[in-house]
């Protein structure tokens, strides 16, 4: 993460290092700034296990009750946990305290609408501009927000997961399936145990104290998974999940400890959800193709946005999607609702893996293979915008989506150059159906971005 830019203030909130940047009064600014926006009213109020919530969290309320809105307070819980209640409430807004997959230095606030998806651009903007003008709706001594507290809002997330019309709880539980699961001391540890115990499962857990002590890496990619793979060989579990800390994203790991990327969470939950029901699938741009390949088996269309959970979530309300979600582990199911959940993706993989009565292993080798190698390249000073039009006019002749940065796709392979919002640098991903060559093409790409 740069250190740089300890704070970025953008259309989908602010984010920042506690302590450089991200300061109390900024936060309350924030808070306000979203209650003037949605006027007064009920805010549901949750947070990740990070240290520094606290802090924030009494900034966030102080902000939102000096115009008018009445915090209601969640306590510690996943951020899907929040983006449901705020849906099924009559809560005029959301605000959730993270800074997700970041180190543990970083905090954020996430805002949710009144219909629980995150804001969009328009919205986000429209916040940023009464922060930024100060033009909040202050109110006076009797009309000041009242503060309460709900502290039922997991076990409702947990009875909307098994309310999951096609999932049979009772199969699943016939199974007895040994469970490993790590939660990197994140928000899962407060959920996955009570979810995987309805569901019959016998519990190996990492890390589940919800302290903030983050005990990882928090970003849930293969590469950081090592402890949770070996538990799972030790213990001879079936199946291995791997939670960011503010429970949105979820990989597997395989009962012979390989994990097995987690690009396949979503492609799992897309191939189960089709095989029950058929319709539109969305997905963003960078997912990978083997969603494609799974929807052309069941005729159905596949719909990409920008990266984004905003973008995939509008765009599923806007077709009726089925299923859908980004390829980082974040599965969206309209079931439920129209956020990111890993607890859906638990589910949902442990009926897939019930129904199909294989290891998690040969499920997923009966999937589309497709190998996605994503690499960094620093810009320091460089214009990215540059960059990308140079490639843009390099690749003339091919065909290019610039949707978001440029993707290069071929018959069967693609690569995509984004701008970083968050660092200095060009996110590459490539895809290819062997990793060879994913990392040709990857490395073809750096050499010409490092010419220019
Ligand atoms: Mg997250």
């Amino acid at each position: 993460m740069n250190m740089k830019k300890p704070l970025m203030i953008s259309v989908s909130g602010i984010r920042g290092i506690v302590g450089h940047g991200l300061t109390p009064e900024l936060v309350a600014n924030y808070a306000a700034g979203v209650g003037t926006f949605f006027g007064p009213g009920p805010v549901l109020v949750g947070r990740d296990t990070r240290v520094t919530g606290e802090m924030v969290w009494h900034a966030v309320c102080s902000g939102l009750m000096s115009v008018g809105c009445d915090p209601i307070d969640l306590g510690i819980v996943p951020t899907p946990t929040t983006q449901l209640a705020v849906e099924k409430s009559n809560a005029v807004a959301g605000i959730v305290i993270t800074a997700s997959h970041n180190p543990v230095e970083w905090n954020a606030l996430k805002l949710i609408g009144p219909d629980g998806l995150f804001l969009d651009e328009a919205q986000g903007l429209e916040v940023k501009q009464i922060v930024e003008s100060k033009s909040f709706r202050y109110v006076g001594w009797d009309k000041m927000g009242r503060f309460s507290v709900k502290t039922d809002a997991i076990r409702e997330h947990i009875e909307s997961v098994l309310a999951i019309p096609y999932l049979d709880v009772d199969a699943i539980r016939k199974r007895k399936f040994k469970v490993a699961f790590d939660t990197v001391n994140g928000t899962g540890g407060l959920i996955l145990p009570e979810l995987l115990k309805r569901l019959g499962c016998e519990l190996y857990p990492l890390y589940t104290e919800p302290n903030g002590k983050f005990s990882r890496n928090p970003e849930p990619l293969p590469e950081h998974l090592t402890e949770l793979s070996k538990w799972v060989v030790e213990n001879r579990a079936d199946i291995g999940f791997a939670l960011d800390p503010d429970g949105d994203r979820c990989a597997i790991v395989a009962e012979n400890g390989m994990p097995i990327g987690e690009e396949y969470t979503v492609a799992l939950a897309v191939q189960f959800v089709l095989s029950k029901k058929k319709g539109p699938v969305v997905v963003n741009i960078s997912t990978t193709r083997a969603v494609d390949d799974i929807a052309s088996q069941f005729g159905v269309s596949v719909i990409r946005t920008k990266v984004g959970e905003i973008h995939v979530a509008k765009k599923m309300k806007e077709c009726q999607a089925v299923i859908g979600g980004e390829g980082n582990g974040g599965v969206i199911l309209p079931d439920v609702h129209l956020g990111r959940d890993a607890p859906v993706a638990v589910a949902l993989t442990l009926q897939a893996l019930a129904e199909s009565g294989k290891t998690i292993s040969h499920l997923w080798q009966s999937l589309p293979q497709y190998y996605i190698i994503k690499k960094k390249v620093s810009i320091d000073s460089g214009d990215p915008q540059r960059i990308l039009q140079k490639l843009e006019m390099l690749y003339a002749s091919e065909k290019i989506n610039t949707m978001d940065g440029v993707k290069i796709e071929k018959s069967d392979s693609w690569i995509q150059i984004r701008k970083s919002n968050t660092e200095p640098i060009l996110r590459i991903m490539a895809e290819a159906p062997t990793p060879e060559q994913a990392l040709a093409i990857c490395n073809k790409i750096i050499l010409e971005i490092q010419k220019i």
